[in-house]
């Protein structure tokens, strides 16, 4: 608490004179909900406790809760005026590489409110859920038609959670054959999250490196191959935004040595309608519901992450399933042949996930869908298109989903990748992500989606480029600054990482005021 700037600072150093308040317009300088806190004031009228025996014993508690005494206008102002200091893709473009930040449709939001589906219970008996099972039923059907795979498995409740599941199903067929084995082969340019699962599951990682095309090194990745590798994890379309057009030899390779091929789903946004993973010899891949069917990223919240698998992989995956039984949709809970790895998360999977996801398949349609990943690739193509002669692209050609460059643009600037990005938040953009893929210097990954408009386009180009042009004029301090226009400047970002204050404290605060 000691290192929080005052606003008044803030707003001196960044637009024009400081107020009396410290606020900025609408932009107010928010007190914590503690702070505003008042012991005894409440939002609700509670009836005196009447005197009861107790029976906690010493488990009693010593000190009052602590917890903020405030009425219902103070909290919704509050939560109100916090939600709007967040970028949020309502408001404006979120190039947010890797991420495919797009729309949430509010048919979707239509869809998942029908009392119907919003007041389900997850241990209804199945004989009053027949509409919800045949829901998730008909989401698994287009599910295993889109990637061409006879399987899914929808409870995963995130991308890295379908990872861990597709890794456990490599696991079981592992250890049905007799050897769970050691290795897994990753790209070096993989998502993060691929190499923690496999390190999750047991598994040592062996990178493969990437080669000048951005793609993987196939040579390399044969010479890795041997008995004891279970399988690999390759991401496609890659974190480079680009096609791994030797797909199918990688997919024969390690299947020659009795390894399985997880592909990470994650770009399936940039696929869907034109190719399906099943035919290029995929045997687990996660699709994220909310990269690719425009359900939200939940800030933390319920994400979903199905897993379709290979006829190979199917019968390890996990319960719960839906069957068509004798009387209607049934759930199969328990796995009677023994195979299932397990279960990966308590009752089905992110219902109001499934809903919204299936709304936007069926609005879209198949033809709709084709369209979705022919218009997120043009998209990128515009982007790179129209940056390419001010920024620098890290690979030849066109790109898939997502348009990656590299810092050498802003060589002799003295501006780095971060501090492009915090200059972008002023331009009213939330920045693109910076430094991922690793294999590229000072990354800058800008994916736009399929539902930003040409003007949207054009705007953000014209700001990027102006940005770009600004860095190679000099003007080093300016990037140095940035962010001007925000609630707070620039934050001790790795403090804040390795040493978070999460309870607050006010002794501490009294400390620190003195
Ligand atoms: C987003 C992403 C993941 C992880 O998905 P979560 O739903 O965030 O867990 C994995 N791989 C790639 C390539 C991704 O873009």
């Amino acid at each position: 608490m000691a290192d929080r700037p005052s606003g008044t600072v803030a707003a001196a150093a960044s637009s024009g004179p400081g107020t009396i308040s410290g606020n900025r317009g609408l932009m107010l300088e928010e007190p914590l909900i503690f702070e505003q806190g008042m012991a005894g004031r409440t939002a609700v009228d509670v009836p005196e406790v009447p005197k009861h025996q107790d029976r906690l014993g010493g488990l009693k508690r010593q000190n009052p809760i602590g917890l903020p005494g405030l009425s219902e206008p103070q909290v919704v102002r509050h939560y109100t005026r916090l939600s709007q200091k967040n970028y949020a893709i309502d408001m404006g473009v979120y190039p947010l590489g890797s991420c495919t930040m797009k729309h949430n449709p509010r048919l979707n939001e239509k869809a998942v409110r029908m009392p119907g589906l919003a007041d389900l219970h997850p241990m209804q008996p199945v004989s009053t859920v027949q509409g919800a099972l045949e829901l998730i039923d008909t989401l698994a059907h287009w599910l295993k038609v889109l990637t061409g795979m006879p399987a899914v498995a929808l409870s995963p409740a995130a991308g890295a959670h379908g990872e861990l599941c597709g890794i456990l199903a490599i696991r079981a067929a592992q250890v049905a054959k007799g050897d769970a084995r050691k290795r897994i082969l990753v790209p070096e340019s993989a998502h993060g999250t691929n190499p923690a699962t496999a390190a999750a599951a047991g598994y040592e990682v062996d990178p493969v490196p990437a080669d000048a095309r951005g793609r993987v090194d196939v040579a390399a990745f044969k010479a890795k191959l041997g008995p004891d590798v279970a399988g690999t994890m390759i991401t496609n379309p890659n974190t480079c935004g680009l096609f791994e057009n030797d797909i199918q030899e990688l997919a024969a390779a390690i299947h020659s040595v009795g390894g399985y091929f997880y592909c990470d789903g994650a770009n399936f946004n940039a696929i869907v309608g034109r190719v399906r993973p099943g035919d290029l010899g995929v045997d687990a891949m996660h699709i994220n519901l909310h990269k690719t069917f425009s359900t939200p990223h939940g800030g933390g919240g319920p994400g979903a992450g199905p897993v379709v698998f290979s006829d190979a992989l199917a019968p390890y995956a996990p319960v719960p399933y839906v069957v068509h039984g004798k009387g209607g949709f049934d759930l199969v809970e328990h796995d009677e042949t023994g195979k299932a790895f397990g279960r990966l998360k308590g009752f089905h999977g992110q219902m109001g996930m499934f809903v919204r996801a299936l709304a936007y398949m069926m609005s879209h349609g198949a033809d709709g869908l084709r369209h979705v990943s022919g218009d997120a690739v043009l998209n990128a193509n515009y982007l790179l298109a129209g940056l390419k002669d001010e920024l620098t692209p890290a690979f030849e050609g066109t790109c898939m989903h997502e348009a990656l460059f590299n810092d050498s643009f802003l060589d002799g600037t003295g501006v780095t990748t971060l501090d492009f990005a915090k200059a972008m938040i002023d331009e009213g953009y939330h920045p693109m992500t910076m430094y991922f893929p690793l294999v590229v210097h000072g990354a800058l990954l800008m994916e736009p989606t399929e539902t930003e408009s040409r003007d949207a386009l054009d705007r953000y180009i014209e700001s990027v480029k102006g940005l770009a042009k600004r860095a190679k004029a000099g003007d080093k301090a300016y990037f140095e600054g940035c962010p001007y226009h925000t609630p707070r400047r620039r934050l001790d970002e790795t403090l804040a990482a390795r040493s978070p204050h999460l309870r607050w404290k006010p002794e501490e605060a009294k400390k620190a005021a003195e």
